[in-house]
């Protein structure tokens, strides 16, 4: 029998229960995957779609050779779904669960409407536990990150599957692709793209990195951390697979128990924004807490701009932007303060600088990406509070001390000593002239005064 595997953000082999379910069922298995057209369908982002291109031609070599066909179409998931089960002559379809409401939405219609014809089966493949098998102690949802990582931790999670077996056939090359961005081209040097990659990466993060990790992923320029989130937002990698091989390191090393255990804190933030993401209401669009949809957000397109080019003035804040523009990631301290700059200097909707970090990162994630935004902001569940704000030049004398990160991607102030990098407008003048610097010429001015935006901040959520 013939069974059909759509897949979404599942990139891979291994540990992907809806390819290993058609595998059981079927002797040919065949797989789709959809540019949907699908109204309230999130597009990913221009770097998402950029990673999209490469990493399905990767995944259609790898699939051929285990004995399946990718293809690689475009509309409405419905249509596409129906024709290619037509063309296949299929008799099962078999996907993993998504969560955000639109995708249930669409998937429980399909399930229905082909579950009339044909045998239709979902399965959870994208998260260490799906939404609705963790409650706390009275049955409801969490909205505090605590005592969910307490409940989680103690779990046990399902161990990874393996891949599939099957004979090799012939690869076709995958035709259909997604319109990509000019900028996201120069994205290739940072990266590799694929599931043997993310494993590989994975290795090389516990060998080499791990140790450092508790204090060094504050520091950007450590580059401390795994950098795994654009292969697990593409499903090039499970949080199961890295949850058990963090496990198993864990216990033949162990001390490095304690390190382990807060990388694996860190991957359960992951399972509680698609906790958010489930129980709630969209929180793509709607502030979690609703007194903060009454916030009186300003429209300031000058300064806007200037915070997406990385050229507000603020040496940590243009790096930030800038390592995001040419790499399609940004640390995670770095995301912080960027942020909070935008929705609390500037006093911009959160909303905003998420549409620019769900078009720029290549990580840009359905709910880590609103979960976090909405943490700055002070609307998120479990959120920061709104009256925490960072100031830019204290958290790079102290994350930055050398200015190594700021040198990195703001070159116009690699000569400015460390004690001046964060704060080139305070400069004695000399110094600025020695290295070569000119605020307002060759580096901007602030566009704003941190400590005048930062009390309007507070103003305006008082007003709430
Ligand atoms: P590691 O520290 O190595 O962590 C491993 C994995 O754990 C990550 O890949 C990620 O899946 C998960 N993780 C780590 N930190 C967080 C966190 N704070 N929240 C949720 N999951 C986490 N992460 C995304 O994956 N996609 C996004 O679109 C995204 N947008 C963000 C926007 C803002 C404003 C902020 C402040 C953070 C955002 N993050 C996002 C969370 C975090 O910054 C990244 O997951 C992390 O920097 C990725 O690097 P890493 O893989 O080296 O992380």
């Amino acid at each position: 029998s013939k069974a059909l595997v759509w897949l979404r953000n599942d990139l891979r082999l291994s540990d992907n229960p809806a390819l290993v379910a058609a595998f059981k069922e079927a002797d040919d298995v065949t797989a789709v995957f959809i540019f949907e057209t699908d109204e309230g369908i999130r597009a990913p982002g221009g770097a998402a779609r950029w990673w999209f291109n490469r990493s399905l031609t990767d995944l259609s070599e790898r699939l051929a050779g285990i004995g399946v066909h990718l293809l690689v179409e475009k509309g409405k998931a419905e249509t596409v779904l129906r024709r290619v089960l037509k063309d296949i002559g299929a008799t099962s379809l078999h996907w993993n669960r998504r969560y955000h409401p639109a995708e249930r939405a669409l998937d429980s219609h399909i399930k229905e409407r082909l579950g009339e014809e044909i045998a239709v089966e979902s399965h959870p493949g994208n998260v260490l536990v799906e939404p609705w098998d963790i409650a706390t102690g009275t049955g409801k949802s969490y909205s505090v990150y605590g005592p969910f990582w307490k409940n989680l931790r103690a779990l046990d999670i399902a161990e990874p599957l393996p891949a599939p077996k099957g004979k090799a056939v012939r690869h076709k090359r995958v035709d259909e692709n997604y319109r990509e961005p000019k900028w996201a081209k120069k994205f290739a040097p940072y990266w590799t793209i694929g599931e043997i990659a993310a494993q590989d990466k994975l290795a090389a993060f516990f060998d080499e990195r791990l140790t450092d990790y508790p204090q060094g992923r504050d520091f950007p320029a450590l580059a401390a951390t795994s950098h795994l989130s654009p292969h697990l937002r593409h499903g090039e990698i499970s949080p199961r697979q890295i949850w058990h091989a963090a496990k198993a390191f864990a216990h033949a090393h162990h001390a490095q128990t304690e390190r382990i255990n807060k990388f694996l804190s860190e991957l359960a933030w992951r399972d509680f924004n698609y906790h958010q993401l489930y129980h709630r209401d969209d929180i793509v669009r709607v502030a979690m807490h609703p007194k903060y949809e009454g916030m009186k957000w300003r429209d300031a397109p000058e300064q806007l701009e200037a915070w997406k080019r990385g050229r507000t003035g603020i040496p940590m804040v243009d790096a930030g932007m800038r390592e995001l523009w040419e790499t399609g990631y940004m640390e995670n301290r770095v995301r912080m303060l960027t942020a909070s700059f935008l929705c609390k200097n500037l006093l911009i909707d959160w909303r905003v600088g998420e549409e620019w970090f769900w078009d720029c990162l290549c990580d840009g994630d359905i709910a880590n990406n609103p979960g976090n935004w909405q943490w700055v902001a002070g609307s998120g569940m479990d959120a920061s509070p709104f009256f925490r704000i960072f100031n830019p030049v204290t958290q790079g004398e102290r994350f930055d001390a050398d200015g190594d990160y700021v040198r990195r991607w703001v070159p116009e102030l690699s000569e400015l000593p460390d004690k001046h990098v964060q704060q080139p407008w305070a400069a004695p003048k000399d110094v600025l002239a020695k290295a070569g610097v000119k605020v307002g010429e060759t580096y901007p001015e602030p566009i704003v005064d941190l400590k005048e935006t930062r009390e309007r901040a507070l103003e305006a959520a008082k007003a709430l």
